[in-house]
């Protein structure tokens, strides 16, 4: 297992509870990566009224039952189960409303609430009559660092091997597959399987194997607040979003307004940011940020990459954004996959291979595309 953020830790525990024998490698300690800099929302609202490919939505309604199965197998308080408020300007109501309709009847509960309401809630909020506000029960957050730390204890007191400062420089390959991963400091490392969870770093882990496998990388702002004690729900606003961090403060990533569709933006400064939202928190108004940090979210386009090239069988992908909610599902699959034999026919649209199938959409010149453009 290459990589021990979310996404690695969670593969490499279901792998060894299912029965492999494993071990997991990561270039510095585990969870230090984009795991340590994340939101780290677990919802359905409005995740479930998007349209998306069948696999992933059929995958996407057994997410939050996984986190309530590992919560018993793996101790740790690594999950809040703190409920959602997604706020919203009156020219969005209808909006929400709609996507709300959808994801009730699929089951999740979720109910606008009045501007009172919505106060009693989250007293901190300072919210206009006019605004409005959804609450989403069965929401909340996972401590990314904290559930990385639990499942690598986990993992060692199993008997898997978690190796530190183990970064991996290139593979030994003997035909269609690779024999052992070579670490910087000249360790060979022999597995039948290796399993790229490498986050931002996973097209360098394929381009090691020869594999071209792209993916966008886009770093994200995440400030730290000063302890507030009136706001306990995750709060998703018109232009940022919240989270209870167990610090006492909010963690929050400003991510521009609902023009913005794309991931993107972000706040210049932290102090920037918590003016900002002390706009509509006034406990914070006057403070100074705790700390900032950067993570680097790693994109693949058109989605999740899980899976193998059928030319390289024994490399297996388990890269994805949102990869904190995530990171249990994969670990799952790459169970079923891996050691079950089995093509989970959800994961048809992930493979890494439809990298190699797209048809030439930009010309024989990569500037031919710019050129249309103009
Ligand atoms: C601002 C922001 C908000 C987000 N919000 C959410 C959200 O609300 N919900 C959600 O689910 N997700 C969210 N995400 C995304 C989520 O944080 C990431 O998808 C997730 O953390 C990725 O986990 P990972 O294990 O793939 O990567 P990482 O945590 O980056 O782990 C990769 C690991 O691989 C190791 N590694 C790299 N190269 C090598 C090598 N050569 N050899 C050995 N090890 C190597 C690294 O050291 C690292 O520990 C957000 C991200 C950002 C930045």
């Amino acid at each position: 297992m290459i990589g021990a953020g979310s996404i690695g830790s969670h593969v490499a525990f279901r792998l060894l509870e299912q029965g492999a024998e494993v071990e997991l490698l990561d270039a510095s300690e585990p969870g230090r990566g984009t795991s340590s800099s994340s939101i780290a929302w677990l919802s359905s609202y409005p995740q479930m009224s998007w349209r998306e490919e069948p696999g992933r939505a059929k995958l996407r309604a057994g997410v939050h039952g996984m986190f309530e199965r590992l919560q018993l197998e793996v101790p740790g308080d690594y999950v809040h189960w703190s409920g959602t408020l997604m706020w919203g300007y009156r020219h969005e109501r209808e909006e929400l409303q709609r996507s709300a309709a959808v994801v009730r009847e699929k089951g999740i509960d979720v109910r606008e609430l009045s501007a009172d309401e919505a106060r009693a809630l989250a007293p901190g909020l300072r919210l206009l009559d006019d605004e409005v506000v959804f609450n989403e029960t069965g929401s909340g957050w996972v401590d990314g660092p904290a559930v990385v730390r639990a499942l690598v204890a986990s993992i060692e007191s199993r008997g898997g091997r978690v190796r530190r400062d183990a970064q991996v420089v290139g593979f030994e390959r003997a035909g269609e597959r690779l024999v052992a991963a070579r670490l910087q400091d000249g360790t060979r490392v022999e597995g039948d399987v290796f399993v790229n969870a490498a986050g931002s770093w996973a097209s360098h882990i394929a381009a090691m194997a020869d594999l071209a496998i792209p993916l966008d990388l886009i770093p994200g702002r995440l400030v730290y607040t000063q302890p507030i004690a009136t706001v306990t729900h995750v709060i998703n606003g018109p232009e940022w979003c919240a989270r209870p961090d167990p610090s006492g403060g909010l963690a929050v990533h400003w991510r521009g307004g609902p023009q913005d569709a794309t991931h993107g933006a972000n706040a210049r400064s932290a102090q920037e940011l918590v003016d900002e939202i002390a706009t509509a928190l006034p406990e914070l108004a006057g403070t100074a940020p705790v700390r900032s940090s950067i993570g680097i979210r790693a994109i693949p386009p058109g989605g999740p990459v899980v899976g193998a090239v059928p030319w390289l069988r024994n490399l297996y992908f388990t890269v994805s954004h949102g990869g904190i909610g995530w990171g249990p599902m994969w670990g799952w699959m790459a169970a079923r996959e891996l050691l079950g034999g089995e093509d989970v026919w959800e994961l048809s649209a992930m493979r890494p291979e439809r990298f190699y199938l797209e048809p030439i959409a930009i010309g024989r010149y990569a500037d031919d595309v710019e050129q249309v453009a103009r």
